[in-house]
């Protein structure tokens, strides 16, 4: 064992007072670069650290300044222990896959020179020992934790367990990433009969110690030994004894009982764990210290860590790392305090010091919502000296880590010590900010700054949000209803209506409207178009509902299981809550809560900008929004497209910077009213003769349509589908719209009937639909192609600007239904062309969606002039798996690890993935220069654009509102793939 140099500094106020060890920043990344295992001093991708590799961190410090370390110099094996202290540490922020994020970041504080007080970190490679040996330690670990453990009794002088001056320490849990669910801190540990009346005299504040002893007891029995509140309706046994407690002494503060009272507490809480569990509160600090390092290891398997690691896709073989650390007190006396902080605004981004502290209060008390804290600005009243340090601390940090942090520290007797620091979770807004500003402050470049904002994030600067302090309001009054899939982002509040007849008919009296479903289909399209929001019951996030909100720019809360929704009652229940249709309801997409009641929302900085034309306010996000997007311009190399089949839609997606429409889906605009009832006219045509008229009164209908979508995009391009649905979803299925059909047309019920019945099919999704429509009867691809030229002509004519058409030929298998409908196509073409003696560019091409289509591209690419890959369909077909079906078992699949994502949301690589690069290098190899991109809702995934760049696409397109989210989101590409 190396004798420790610094065990003469052995007060913590000598080891405070010292500078940085010298030459702790080149030790730092002198460390760091041997971590990574290379030997030149350019920078190189940092390799995940390792066990081994901390060993090696270690060798490469230099001796003598070093931080002793619990171990020889000598290697035995993989380090499991690691120290830090105010001399330095072993470890450093790289090490976070070692050390866990809090050991990590700790270490890197302490080679800071930063006052950090001593402890150590027991390494996640003992948490994997643990799992893979029965639960048993490695064996030399408790050696070499009682040699960090004497380490930290030299540096702070004092001994662990000495009841005249015992060292007391908190025991910390840490995993790479921050992870709710793991084992909570305890503080104080090492309080007993004994050592609590050497810690009175000591500090000579004997409320202080008994008050500690309480605390330690209590979150001991919570943690450590489970003791919890029996039930949800019960309270917890100690939070219950200590309020009696207040009350029969007459007390509001707890800060208010006396050293006494609180000595009459421990007794109690210690005869609860007595009575709770048949044991004795453990008193030998070395079997407590044991017991909450076992207990952090045990919680790394409990249900809670489990569920989250599920959800976040965290692989339970990361295990996790615990940090003992020495305590400081932030509960000595007025000159006391704890606080958590940011060093910029989290909400806003605003560059502002922002948090809460308490004086006279211990690292629980701030979040414990006991005392209200109060902002952080004011501590400068309160501790001058630890606010000045605390501010150059905080400013150092955030220049070393170059990003906003988060941290928590405490203050003992006026003097600041550091308990925690990381990268500070954010909403999107502040993510944006920081990453422009800080690039204005010349901290990160450009490229780190795309890099570090989620793209998804920028959801919630596109939609509007409920006014705070309603919201605020509402939570308190609990009048949240239920959580469930945030399925399209913002904020809508609006009476229910339950039917979309009922949410056209109160839209049209001016009412907001919410429409309720148990799930949505194709006929619900007016309704949701209507509402500004849209809740259902049953279906995921690429649920009908889901897609089509976001493609249409709505809030949507999918999913809410919780939900009864009776049709006939027209009422939704939900706890003992029952709405009724016209009441006032509220969801926020964004986080996917339901609120019962009004609440009022505004529109978002951005859009009232892009698709309003406000001016930006001084202050507005839109500033920085705009900046950090203009860098995604410029560093991607995808385009980004939208799909939109409306005029208005097609404004918003060119100014959310869409290049073109990569998916007009025609069907849509059938639903419309006054066209709805030529769909269907068309639809009950006996003969080829009655289509043709019915065909002729969709014709100057789509193309006004056509003429307002080219109108909005020209000279973009824009994919425009050929009818895609089976005919029986523009039929209705009830007997009174059946009845009121057969009326309007001036036909016998019967024959709807019949026709309902004869379009009726076992699986509509590979029945008579796509091409095959067009195969079938011609007439419809000739009319849909004569409505597209015609009013591309007119356009071109009107507006000198020509439209670049790409008509899209949907669920091709064989090359030869391609032929058939190519030259429909182009002879109508040619036809429209000469009536109107002017020609507008434009492409035949077809969808990629069925796996023959991507195996025999090559054959196809001599007919098609582009592709574009339908990946909702192409995931269906290629796993078998129907989309509207799959809520019911890809959960379970997700869980079990059998996907690791929802094929529908994220492409799968390996199985779709590799249909489409199939598909993509053989259909260019027969057409040199083939455009090929993606329309299905993959496009609008950052993870699948990444494979979209990959393969080398020309594009990806996506719901108006997601472009944004794409376009960065090809930047990340570009620039990784770039880096790589
Ligand atoms: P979490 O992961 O929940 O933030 P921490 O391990 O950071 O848990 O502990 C929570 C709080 O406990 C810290 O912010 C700090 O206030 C307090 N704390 C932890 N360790 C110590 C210590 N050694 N001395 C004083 N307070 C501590
Ligand atoms: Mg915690
Ligand atoms: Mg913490």
């Amino acid at each position: 064992m190396s004798k420790s140099p610094q065990s003469k500094h052995a007060k913590k106020s000598s080891t405070t007072k010292m500078p940085a060890p010298k030459g702790s920043r080149a030790r730092t990344a002198a460390a760091r670069r041997a971590s990574t295992g290379a030997s030149s001093t350019t920078k190189v991708k940092r390799a995940p650290a390792t066990a081994k590799a901390g060993t090696r961190a270690k060798l490469g410090t230099p001796r003598g300044s070093s931080a002793t370390t619990a171990r020889g110099a000598k290697s035995r094996g993989p380090q499991y222990v690691y120290s830090f202290g105010p001399r330095g540490a072993d470890g450093n922020r790289d090490m976070k896959d070692v050390l866990g994020g809090k050991g990590a970041n700790l270490a890197e504080m302490c080679s800071l020179g930063l006052p950090v007080p001593p402890g150590f970190t027991i390494s996640t490679a003992v948490c994997a020992h643990y799992y893979e040996n029965e639960r048993r330690y490695p064996e030399r670990l408790q050696k070499d934790v009682e040699a960090a453990l004497a380490r930290v009794e030299r540096e702070v002088g004092k001994r662990f367990g000495d009841a005249s001056d015992p060292l007391l320490v908190s025991v910390r849990s840490g995993a790479r990433v921050s992870m709710p669910g793991m084992m909570d801190t305890v503080l104080n540990l090492g309080l007993n009969d004994a050592t609590v009346e050497g810690l009175a005299r000591v500090s000579g504040n004997p409320r202080f110690a008994w008050d500690a002893y309480r605390r330690f007891v209590n979150m001991y029995a919570d943690v450590v030994l489970g003791l919890k509140a029996k039930s949800e309706s019960h309270l917890c046994p100690f939070r219950d004894a200590f309020d009696q407690k207040k009350k029969a002494r007459g007390v509001r503060e707890d800060t208010d009982l006396t050293a006494q009272d609180l000595r009459d507490l421990v007794d109690e809480y210690k005869r609860v764990v007595r009575e709770r569990t048949g044991k004795p509160f453990p008193s030998d600090p070395r079997e407590q210290l044991w017991g909450a390092i076992g207990a952090v290891f045990r919680s790394w398997q409990n249900e809670r860590a489990i569920a989250y690691r599920a959800m976040n896709h965290i692989p339970a073989s990361w295990g996790t790392a615990v940090s003992v650390c020495a305590m400081v007190f932030g509960n000595l006396g007025p000159d006391s305090g704890t606080g958590v902080a940011f060093t910029r605004d989290p909400s806003t981004g605003e560059k502002r010091f922002y948090g809460e502290y308490l004086m006279n209060a211990q690292g629980e008390d701030v979040v414990a919502g006991i005392r209200t804290p109060h902002p952080i600005s004011t501590l400068a009243d309160n501790a001058p000296a630890a606010w000045k340090e605390l501010n150059r601390t905080v400013q150092l940090l955030e220049r070393h880590y170059r990003d906003m942090q988060d941290i928590e520290f405490t203050i003992e007797r006026g003097r600041l010590w550091m308990l925690q620091c990381r990268n500070g979770k954010r909403t999107g807004f502040a993510a944006v900010k920081i990453a422009v500003d800080l690039v204005r402050e010349k901290r990160i470049t450009r490229e780190e700054a795309l890099l570090r904002v989620d793209p998804t994030s920028l959801d919630q600067l596109l939609q509007p949000v409920f006014v705070p302090e309603e919201l605020a309001a509402a939570r308190k009054d609990g009048r949240l209803l239920t959580r469930a899939l945030n399925a399209g982002p913002g904020a809508a509040s609006g009476r229910i209506a339950f039917s979309p007849t009922e949410a056209v008919a109160r839209r049209e009296k001016g009412e907001n409207v919410v429409l309720v479903r148990i799930e949505t289909s194709p006929d619900d399209i007016l309704g949701m178009k209507a509402a500004s929001g849209i809740l259902t019951a049953r279906g995921g996030m690429t649920s009908h509902a889901a897609l089509v909100a976001r493609q249409m720019g709505k809030v949507c809360v999918a999913g809410a299981g919780e939900l009864e929704i009776d049709y006939a009652q027209r009422t939704l229940s939900v706890g003992s809550w029952t709405l009724s249709e016209g009441d006032w309801i509220s969801i926020d997409g964004s986080s996917g809560e339901v609120y019962a009641g009004k609440l009022g929302t505004q529109s978002s900085d951005v859009c009232a900008v892009l698709l309003e034309g406000a001016k930006p306010g001084v202050d507005s996000i839109y500033r920085e929004y705009h900046e950090l997007l203009s860098w995604a311009d410029d560093a991607r190399t995808l385009r980004v497209r939208a799909n939109a089949d409306q005029p208005d839609q097609c404004r918003n997606a060119v100014a959310f910077g869409a290049e073109g429409v990569g998916l007009c889906r025609t069907e849509h605009m059938f639903f419309a009213p006054g066209k709805i009832e030529a769909v269907r006219e068309m639809i009950l045509a006996e003969t080829t003769q009655e289509r043709v008229l019915a065909l002729k009164k969709l014709l100057p209908l789509q193309r006004a349509d056509f003429e307002g979508i080219f109108k909005a995009m020209a000279p973009r391009p824009v994919t425009i589908r050929s009818l895609d649905p089976p005919l029986h979803e523009f039929l209705p299925h009830d007997e009174p719209s059946i009845w009121a059909i057969a009326r309007d047309l001036n036909v016998l019920p019967e024959r709807v009937h019949a026709k309902v019945e004869a379009l009726r099919e076992q699986n509509p999704m590979l029945g008579l639909r796509g091409c095959r429509l067009g195969i079938v009867y011609p007439e419809i691809t000739i009319m849909q192609a004569r409505a597209i030229f015609e009013a591309a002509c007119n356009v071109a004519r009107d507006t000198k600007k020509k439209p670049m058409l790409e008509i899209m030929i949907p669920l091709v298998g064989t090359r030869r239904e391609l032929d058939l409908q190519a030259d429909v196509v182009r002879n109508v073409a040619e036809e429209v062309f000469a009536e109107a003696k002017i020609r507008v560019p434009f492409l035949v091409g077809t969808m990629i969606e069925l796996p023959r289509a991507a195996l025999t591209a090559g054959e196809i690419a001599k007919t098609a002039e582009f592709f574009s890959f339908g990946t909702n369909d192409l995931t269906q077909t290629t796993f078998g798996i129907s989309r509207d079906d799959g809520g019911k078992f890809l959960p379970h699949y997700i869980e079990q690890e059998i996907h690791a994502d929802d094929p529908f949301a994220t492409l799968d690589r390996d199985g779709v993935g590799r249909l489409m690069r199939i598909a993509t290098e053989e259909g260019r190899a027969s057409r040199p220069g083939l455009k090929v991109g993606i329309c299905g809702e993959h496009g609008g995934d950052p993870r699948s654009i990444t494979f979209c760049d990959e393969l080398g696409m020309d594009y990806v397109s996506c719901s108006p509102f997601r472009v944004p989210l794409a376009r960065l989101a090809a930047a990340q590409a570009a620039l990784r793939s770039r880096r790589s």
